[in-house]
């Protein structure tokens, strides 16, 4: 449905009908005896503490309807038509309880949906009370995303998903979308005549593969400005758009008209959990997947592995040299020399490197999407237990993830991993400042741990640890130990490609550079 009017923090939603015509009512205290049927405007709209919804003839038209949502009851009287019911205002006589009433016609089968799911939405919305300004109460909503997420971040965030270019670098990137695009087809049994929610739609293109499947219906539910351009996309396809709906809000928010069979979503980041999207997916499962329901992905699996890059150690601690000159212009810089050299190395530096860079085995840490709890992930602790291949400087741990698409027909996974055709994740590398040395055999342990902040990103914590050889072995294996903290929001991108999302921040990608790399 369009919607000409949706303000930042959904205070107000309108939708453009057929028409409404109001139910003749036996109340005398009814001003309006004129039917009317004309092309109608509806808005949702939060005033003092409570959700109305008002139908106007067009916007500036004083001569309306309003309900309040929270007692009113819409139901539907066919494919293109509504009935709301409501307690009339000012009906009250005393004994007995009026209601008005207005039937709702609707242009086509999609904008009844989309206008179905919006009245639930505003029905269940919590509204909070806010300060009183000289122009109007301030009203605000609460949800899960909102108590733990900073509002610039979010907004930062959305701005960023709401760009087209940044819709198409991910699409761009055929490793990705590809694989969806396999694994949704090699498992239309899972998706033939069911119910699909695509979490985090962005333009779409997951519910309009599930549509291609044989999906009976696709609520694609995406919070961003880009829920604009993906109700364009699907209407362009209408064979397949006209079993989509899009809503749009965050999952945490948003009420959907039925339970879903299967959820559909990317909400993988940098090392798989930056963006705190997963929370969201979690979220999404507990709120409108059926007991049992598939998850498409349904594991995420993170590896990780020792590495030994001279070179990219080199690179980083040169970085800090800047700060070590006494006469920049006739100013000592050194003072800043330590500060520097501990924020080059807080940065987790995102590349596609050669797998020969590895020392170890690599080890996994699972993340079961379809039983994980939501607040696991604020926490996230992986023991480190490594075998060194080869006598070396380890300078770091190497990460990456694979996500897996547990079919009913096949199974697949999607790999991010070094030496597989790459991503736009790339992979990731943690660096630590005081390398360790370790000789063919040894024992390299440690623990990394990531703690979610609100940033929508994380802070990492990693320890590795391997027994010194040399005069200390002999007294019983004196540990050399390297730790880093790093934070997953501020990466260095170590190419020249489109990124991710994360570098949205402080490192937009400049106009020369964003419309090149096919990942
Ligand atoms: N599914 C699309 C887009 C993936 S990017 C594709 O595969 O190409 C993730 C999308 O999820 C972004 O468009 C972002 O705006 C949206 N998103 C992130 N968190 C969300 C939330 N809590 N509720 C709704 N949408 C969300």
């Amino acid at each position: 449905m369009e919607i000409q009017k949706q303000s930042k923090q959904q205070q107000q939603e309108e939708f453009a009908l057929a028409s409404v015509t109001e139910l003749a009512s036996s109340s005398t205290s009814s001003s309006r005896s004129d039917s009317q049927s004309a092309p109608v405007i509806a808005r949702f709209s939060a005033g003092n503490g409570v959700a109305v919804l008002r139908f106007n003839r067009d916007s500036e038209s004083t001569d309306s309807i309003s309900v309040d949502v929270k007692t009113a009851q819409l139901s539907k009287l066919g494919p293109l038509q509504s009935v709301c019911i409501a307690e009339a205002s000012g009906a009250d006589t005393g004994k007995e309880k009026y209601s008005t009433g207005v039937t709702v016609q609707f242009r086509n089968e999609e904008e009844s949906r989309a206008f179905h799911c919006a009245f639930e939405q505003w029905k269940k919305k919590d509204i909070v009370q806010g300060t009183l300004l000289p122009n109007g109460a301030v009203t605000s909503f609460k949800s899960k995303f909102e108590d733990k997420i900073e509002p610039s971040s979010a907004k930062m965030y959305f701005h960023y998903y709401g760009q087209l270019l940044h819709q198409q670098n991910m699409m761009q990137d055929y490793v990705r979308t590809g694989t969806y695009y396999a694994a949704v087809m090699e498992n239309r049994v899972d998706f033939i005549d069911r119910v699909v929610v695509d979490v985090g739609a962005g333009s779409g293109i997951l519910s309009l593969f599930a549509a291609q499947a044989g999906a009976k219906h696709v609520y694609a539910v995406e919070a961003s400005e880009m829920a604009e351009y993906a109700r364009k996309l699907i209407a362009g396809n209408p064979s397949l758009g006209e079993r989509i709906t899009v809503i749009k809000g965050k999952v945490e928010e948003v009420e959907l008209p039925e339970k879903a069979d299967i959820l559909i979503s990317e909400p993988m980041g940098t090392l798989l959990v930056n963006e705190r999207m997963l929370e969201s997916y979690v979220i999404a499962r507990d709120r409108f997947l059926v007991p049992n329901g598939k998850m498409f992905p349904a594991v995420g699996r993170i590896h990780m592995a020792p590495f030994s890059d001279e070179y990219l150690f080199v690179e980083i601690a040169n970085k800090a040299l800047f700060w070590q000159q006494h006469k920049y212009f006739g100013v000592d810089l050194t003072p800043l020399y330590g500060s520097a050299f501990g924020g080059y190395f807080s940065q987790p530096v995102v590349d596609a490197f050669d797998p020969r860079l590895l020392v170890a085995p690599t080890i996994s840490h699972d993340l079961d999407f379809t039983e994980i709890k939501e607040e696991d992930l604020y926490e996230i602790e992986i023991p480190l237990k490594f075998v060194a291949s080869v006598g070396t400087r380890v300078h770091g741990l190497a990460c990456w993830f694979d996500v897996l698409f547990n079919g009913s027909a096949v199974q697949r996974w999607l790999t991010t991993a070094p030496g597989a055709p790459t991503t736009h994740w790339y992979q990731l590398r943690c660096v630590l400042s005081q390398p360790l040395y370790v000789m063919a055999g040894q024992e390299i342990t440690g623990q990394l741990r990531m703690v979610a902040h609100n940033a929508q990103s994380y802070t990492i914590y990693l320890t590795l640890s391997a027994k010194m050889w040399g005069p200390g072995a002999e007294q019983g294996g004196i540990l050399q130990t390297s730790s880093c903290k790093l934070d997953l929001k501020e990466p260095y991108y170590r190419m020249s490609q489109p990124q991710a999302y994360a570098m949205a921040q402080d490192q937009q990608p400049t106009p020369a550079n964003t419309h090149t790399g096919d990942d």
